[in-house]
């Protein structure tokens, strides 16, 4: 079975001034819909045709790189829309104490957040994720994705030049700040800790 594109949470002009209506009608209507184009390609009429996502990400990563980086690319994508809110959201009292022990303060994380996504080279992506009830943060290169990493991604912030070149053009700074101090969905955060299980796509 086809997967659909995973719809944006939020009108398309939601995301501004961080991310414009422009940003969005290229990133996902274009690069996450080819994303999602070429994993159904890949997988019709193949043993993964009726997979879940997460299934075929952990069966093709490291054995077939071209639909591993599709299927985490269409993943990946569809985590990061819900990582956005149009207003930022609040984490729950469960979130907020496991990032005061991890980090000391929900602003000491959102600026760890911030530096990382600038230190990260070229392409990829930085996570906020729980593991064995411990918070870190977390860099995947490329298409790479804790979907299936042992890790409970709660947040994620793409870093590839697409997801901000539009609207900030080199500026990553700008773009990470715009969107960690004013967009990230905290409530999000807080049910991918609770559910205590990876999202799941659809
Ligand atoms: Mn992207």
């Amino acid at each position: 079975m086809a997967f659909a594109l995973s719809p944006l949470p939020y009108p398309d002009t939601a995301l501004a001034p961080a991310i414009s209506a422009e940003t969005l009608s290229f990133h996902h209507g274009k690069h996450h819909q080819a994303y999602v184009d070429k994993t159904n390609a890949a997988i019709e009429g193949t043993p993964h045709a009726d997979a879940s996502l997460e299934a075929i990400i952990a069966a093709s990563r490291g054995s077939n790189q071209g639909l591993f980086n599709n299927a985490a690319q269409s993943w990946n994508h569809a985590f990061y829309w819900h990582s956005m809110a149009p207003a930022t959201t609040a984490p729950s009292a469960d979130l907020a104490a496991k990032i005061d022990a991890a980090f000391g303060s929900v602003d000491a994380l959102k600026q760890q957040l911030k530096d990382r996504g600038l230190g990260h080279f070229a392409s990829g992506w930085v996570w906020l994720a729980e593991k064995d009830g411990k918070l870190s943060i977390e860099e995947t290169h490329d298409a790479d994705t804790l979907a299936d990493s042992g890790f409970n991604p709660l947040l994620v912030l793409d870093v590839w030049e697409h997801a901000y070149y539009l609207d900030h053009q080199n500026k990553r700074p700008a773009y990470l700040d715009a969107v960690v101090e004013t967009k990230l969905n905290w409530a999000f955060a807080s049910e991918n800790l609770a559910r205590g299980q990876v999202w799941t796509y659809a």
